[in-house]
C-alpha cells in the first residue's frame, strides 16, 4: 500500500471511503483491500434482500461527483455480493466469490451490483472437475473401444463393426458413453476424444488386417466436428499416420440432426473427407426431420434407422411406418440402409420383410472388446428364419 497522502488519486479514495461509510451502519465494516477495491462486511441481515437498499445507497454514494484540487471527478462503482451462510465458504473464498460477482457486475455495465450465484458456482465446479477427470482418463488410457458387429442378415454375412466408446473407470467400473460424453459436449476435449477414437480404430483395423481379416469400422463423430473445416486436415494427418489402412475401411457416423444444423459447411467438410477416401453414414436417421432436398445434398452413403423406431416397430404401426419410410427414402436416393436396435430375431425378420437386409443389435451381438471379435466372426450363424 502506498502512503503518499497527497496525490489526487489518494484524495479521491479518501473522499469515496468517507462517503461509503456514511451509508453503512455502525456494526458494518468497510476497508480498502488494495487499488480501488473496497470490501464492506454487512452484518445482521434478517434475510439477503435486506441488503438491497444498502447496495443501492453504496452505488449512489460512489457515483456522486468528488471535488479534488478544483477538479470535479466522476467515478462509478461495481459491486459484487455473496451471502454467508448461504455461500458456506471460508473468508478467503467468500472474498473470491464477491470478487467474481463484481467482475460480472462490471461486464453488465456501470453502477451495478451482482449477486454471486452459489448454485451456478457448484455446477461450474462439478463440470470442471469432471472435465479434469476425463482429461486424465484420456491421458492414462482408461478409455477403451468396444465393437458391435453389423451384418447382412439375408446373406448371413458379417460386414463390419461400429466402435462404441467405454470408460474403464478404476473405481466405478465400465461406464457407458451416456455417463460421460454429455459433460464434454461442446468442449475442445471432445475434439481430442474423437481423434483418439479414430486413431484407435485405425490401429485396430491394422491389427485385424495383420491377422488376415479386413474389417470395415464405423466411428461416431461428435456433433460439432463436422462444422469445422480443421477436421479435414486432422483426418488427413490421422490417415497419413496409418499408411497401411485403406481409408475405404473407415466410415464416419454423424447424427442426422447435427448435419442439418449448418448444412452448407457440413456438406463441404463431408465432401473434403470423402476425397480422402472415407465414407459417411447418417446416424439416428428419422429423428432429425431431413427434408428430401436436404437428403439429396448430404453426401452420405448410408442411412442408419434410429433404434427407437426399430425397437418399437413390432408393436407400434407408426414406428413401423417410419422404418418403411426410411427404407423407401434410402432406395429412392440410392443409399445403403442399416437398422440399429435389432434386439431379437423377430426384429430382424420384420426388417427383412420390409426390405432392409443390414442390421446391428443385441439380437445379433452386443458391443464387445476387440479381443472377442475374431472369435465371434468365426462362430456367428444367422437365424435360419433370416436366410430361408
Ligand atoms: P449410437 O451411435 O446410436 O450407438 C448405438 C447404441 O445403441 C450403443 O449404445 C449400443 O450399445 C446400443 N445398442 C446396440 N444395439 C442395441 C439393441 O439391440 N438394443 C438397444 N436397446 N441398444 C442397442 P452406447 O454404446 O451406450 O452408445 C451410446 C451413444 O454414445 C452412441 O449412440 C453414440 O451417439 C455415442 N458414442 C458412442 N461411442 C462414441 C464415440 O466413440 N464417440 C462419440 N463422439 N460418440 C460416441
Ligand atoms: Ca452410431
Ligand atoms: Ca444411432
Amino acid at each position: 500500500m502506498t502512503s503518499t497522502a497527497t496525490t489526487p488519486v489518494t484524495d479521491l479514495l479518501i473522499a469515496l471511503a468517507q462517503r461509503l461509510k456514511t451509508v453503512l451502519r455502525d456494526e458494518d465494516t468497510l476497508s480498502r483491500i488494495g487499488g480501488d477495491e473496497f470490501v464492506a462486511v454487512i452484518v445482521n441481515l434478517d434475510q439477503p434482500q435486506t441488503c438491497e437498499p444498502i447496495l443501492e445507497r453504496l452505488l449512489q454514494a460512489a457515483a456522486g461527483p468528488v471535488i479534488v484540487d478544483d477538479l470535479v471527478l466522476g467515478v462509478s462503482a461495481s459491486v459484487g455480493v455473496t451471502f454467508y451462510p448461504q455461500d458456506n465458504s471460508d473468508a478467503e473464498r467468500l472474498l473470491r466469490h464477491a470478487d467474481q460477482a463484481m467482475y460480472q457486475a462490471k461486464q453488465m455495465g456501470r453502477n451495478r451490483y451482482h449477486l454471486f450465484d452459489v448454485a451456478q458456482d457448484v455446477a461450474v465446479t462439478v463440470r470442471n472437475e469432471s472435465l479434469a477427470r476425463i482429461r486424465r482418463a484420456l491421458d492414462e488410457s482408461e478409455l477403451v473401444l468396444y465393437y458391435q458387429p453389423k451384418v447382412n442378415m439375408k446373406m448371413g454375412k458379417f460386414i463390419g463393426v461400429e466402435t462404441l466408446i467405454r470408460w474403464q473407470h478404476p473405481e466405478r467400473g465400465l461406464l457407458l458413453p451416456a455417463t460421460f460424453l454429455p459433460s464434454i459436449e461442446g468442449h475442445p476435449i471432445s475434439v481430442e476424444l474423437d481423434e483418439w477414437v479414430i486413431n484407435a480404430a485405425m490401429t485396430q483395423i491394422r491389427t485385424w488386417h495383420s491377422a488376415g481379416l479386413e474389417i470395415p469400422v464405423s466411428v461416431n463423430i461428435g456433433a460439432r466436428q463436422l462444422q469445422q473445416r480443421a477436421f479435414v486436415a486432422r483426418l488427413a494427418d490421422l490417415l497419413a499416420s496409418h499408411p497401411k489402412v485403406d481409408p475405404a475401411n473407415l466410415e464416419l457416423e454423424i447424427l442426422e440432426s447435427s448435419a442439418l444444423e449448418d448444412m452448407l459447411s457440413v456438406v463441404e467438410v463431408m465432401n473434403a473427407c470423402i476425397a480422402l477416401g472415407v465414407s459417411f453414414a447418417l446416424d439416428d436417421f428419422g429423428t432429425g426431420y431431413s427434408s428430401l432436398t436436404y437428403l439429396r445434398r448430404l453426401p452420405a452413403k448410408c442411412l442408419k434407422i434410429d433404434r427407437s423406431f426399430v425397437l418399437e416397430m413390432l408393436d407400434d404401426p407408426d414406428d413401423l411406418a417410419i422404418v418403411q419410410g426410411v427404407i423407401g427414402l434410402a432406395t429412392a436416393f440410392r443409399r445403403q440402409v442399416i437398422a440399429e436396435g435389432a434386439e431379437t430375431v423377430a426384429h430382424g425378420t420384420q426388417l427383412l420383410a420390409q426390405g432392409c437386409v443390414l442390421a446391428q443389435g443385441f439380437g445379433i451381438a452386443r458391443p464387445m472388446p476387440a479381443s472377442e471379435v475374431l472369435d465371434w466372426v468365426v462362430k456367428w450363424r444367422p437365424d435360419a428364419a433370416w436366410t430361408a
